[in-house]
């Protein structure tokens, strides 16, 4: 039996009827169910509550105190032995980035393999000659065979750049830009390969992102060439909670994409007339989020921002969506323009430059943990049900879902909310079987199937295809 949580309790929730060996749960409607909008909260797991204390702001400084004694991490500075040997460049970041997943690994008795992408970039617009850019991760393994071939990613990118982006040479020190972001991926690895999951996750961080996502992109058509099962992406980039004072440190923003970047004509005119411009698998991926932020409470909260990215820019995380890709955006939630592409200098008494002393890492800690918490509770949990479909042979008010077993699963649960909410508003689990028949009428709600696990543990949630 699963938990059932505090909205499924709601008198909502009627009887079930097993019709054959399977279970059909009926819903009864009445107006305390409709006029409710909790959303689903879970029972945190134990171990992943542990695992993500670990989470350290001394040794995320560490980090980042490391990544800017680079001096310049531009994609396009020095890379060659000396340069490495003398600590300076792109080169020496991206072996020291290696040798730090190593060091994680040999803690776990090997437990990560530390890999890279390596590739040629032709000159485009912002590089002026071939540059090789190198992506560096580490893959922690599934357990289980049948899960394996699962994948959750979290990254960041570690090139920096100043005023000028062609500068090769000058201070670059990207503190916040992103050695907040390549920090929370590298605690990640180091916090949660002491733990076993059944899927795999990987820790990524990536090259390239300020000549134009090129790194990431590499990395993404990779994934989607070798026909990788990647359920979702965790981009984060300017997550140091610069220390201005009108930052509001009690939120990370959470961007998503609507209609996905990589949706075919067909699929964009199911989405108009299903009006599905707000369940992109990237946007259950942030509701996803979100649920965790209530499950693992912290002091900073997930604040879902239902747009692919900012005004004027662009993030990894739309690498990944263009090759299809469930993928989101951490960012802090005030930026100081004055702290990012800025040359080091003091102006009419004004500090410019992206220096490690603006960020914040007390709150870099909490947005890693809730990567962290996001990363173990998708990896620990079942795969999300295949072939969700909801049945409309005929006109009716009532709801009939069915979908294929997922991996893992002790059972599932339907979600479903008003068309005009934001997140997941009622959750009706459903035990032996891969069926349910709601008495609530699709016309009305959203509905969406996830898988869970018997220790509670869930699967991102799957919107139906209508199937007549
Ligand atoms: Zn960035």
């Amino acid at each position: 039996m699963l938990k059932t949580s505090p909205a499924s309790q709601r008198p909502c929730v009627s009887l079930a009827l097993v019709v054959g060996l399977v279970a059909l749960e009926m819903v009864q409607p009445n107006s305390f169910c409709h006029a409710q909008s909790r959303a689903p909260t879970n029972a945190a797991d134990p171990q992943i509550a542990a695992a993500i204390r670990q989470v350290s702001a001394e040794r995320l400084q560490q980090t980042v105190d490391k990544l800017v004694s680079f001096g310049t991490r531009s994609t396009l500075s020095a890379q060659d032995e000396d340069s490495i040997k003398a600590g300076k460049g792109a080169g020496a970041a991206r072996e020291w980035i290696k040798a730090e997943f190593e060091r994680y690994s040999k803690e776990c008795g090997g437990c990560l393999e530390v890999k890279t992408d390596s590739f040629l970039e032709q000159p485009a617009d912002r590089i002026p000659k071939p540059t090789q850019i190198t992506n560096v991760y580490a893959v922690l393994r599934g357990t289980d065979p049948k899960q394996a071939e699962r994948i959750v990613l979290v990254t960041g990118h570690y090139d920096s750049r100043n005023s000028d982006n062609a500068n090769t040479t000058d201070p670059a020190p990207g503190a916040n830009d992103d050695g907040s972001g390549t920090a929370v991926s590298l605690e990640c690895a180091r916090v949660l390969s002491k733990m076993k999951f059944p899927a795999t996750i990987i820790f990524l961080t990536v090259a390239g992102e300020e000549q134009g996502l090129n790194g990431s992109k590499h990395f993404a058509e990779m994934a989607k060439q070798q026909g990788w099962k990647l359920e979702a992406v965790l981009n984060n980039d300017i997550v140091g909670g610069d220390r201005s004072p009108q930052q509001d440190v009690s939120v990370v923003r959470v961007f998503s994409e609507g209609v996905p970047a990589a949706a075919s004509e067909a699929e964009i005119r199911r989405i108009r007339v299903l009006g599905g411009e707000s369940d992109s698998p990237s946007r259950e991926l942030a509701r996803y989020v979100a649920e965790v932020g209530r499950t693992y409470l912290g002091s900073v909260k997930p604040l879902l921002v239902f747009r692919l990215d900012r005004f004027l820019r662009g993030g990894d995380h739309y690498s990944f969506n263009q090759q299809g890709f469930a993928g989101v955006r951490f960012t802090e939630f005030r930026e100081d323009y004055n702290h990012q592409h800025q040359n080091v200098r003091t102006e009419n008494g004004i500090e410019y430059g992206d220096l490690t002393k603006f960020v914040n890492f007390d709150y870099v800690a909490e947005v890693a943990r809730l990567n962290a918490a996001t990363l173990a509770s998708m990896a620990s949990g079942p795969a999300p049900p295949a072939k969700v479909k909801m049945l409309t042979k005929e006109l009716e008010n009532d709801t009939h879902l069915a979908w294929e077993p997922s991996a893992g699963a002790a059972g599932y649960e339907v979600v479903w909310r008003a068309t005009s909410s934001p997140d997941w508003e009622h959750v009706q689990t459903v035990t032996g079987g891969t069926s349910a028949a709601l008495k609530v009428s699709k016309d009305n709600v959203i509905f969406a199937v996830r898988a869970a696990d018997s220790a509670g543990h869930r699967s991102l949630p799957v919107v139906p295809e209508p199937e007549r």
